[in-house]
């Protein structure tokens, strides 16, 4: 694992949170994107050499509806930039974690992703993601 893609943040309304997010960083979200497969709309920030990733649910089976309703708005996950996203779950999976992806699936922001069950890395949900080349 490399270093921290991004950080994804689960939130009740897109609109809302991007003006509260440009007023934070002080520039608008960079792109703007829905992953249907997910039930989820995104849009991403990037403030200096960090970026932000906030979530909203398009629908109540959406992962991120669950999340909202269990534990409110904030923090849903930490993704980290892998170079090779099959090597590394093969790597992790025999390390004994959860792995919820075993077949990377294609993410938001050109990306191949996976996730690590939050039981399995201590109540953190874990991201990895690799550049689509
Ligand atoms: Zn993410």
């Amino acid at each position: 694992m490399r270093k921290i893609e991004h950080i994804g943040i689960a939130v009740n309304s897109l609109e809302l949170s991007n003006v509260l997010f440009e007023k934070l960083f002080g520039t608008p979200p960079y792109k703007q994107e829905e992953v249907e497969s997910e039930g989820v709309k995104t849009s991403f920030f990037m403030n200096g050499p960090n970026k932000i990733e906030l979530l909203e649910a398009t629908n109540s089976n959406s992962s991120i509806a669950k999340f909202l309703e269990k534990k409110g708005e904030g923090i849903h996950h930490i993704a980290f930039d892998v170079q090779d996203i099959l090597a590394e779950i093969d790597r992790l999976k025999n390390e004994g974690f959860v792995v919820l992806n075993e077949t990377p699936k294609k993410g938001a922001d050109n990306k191949l992703v996976a996730f690590l069950h939050p039981k399995s890395t201590n109540g953190v949900l874990i991201e990895l993601c690799q550049e689509m080349r």
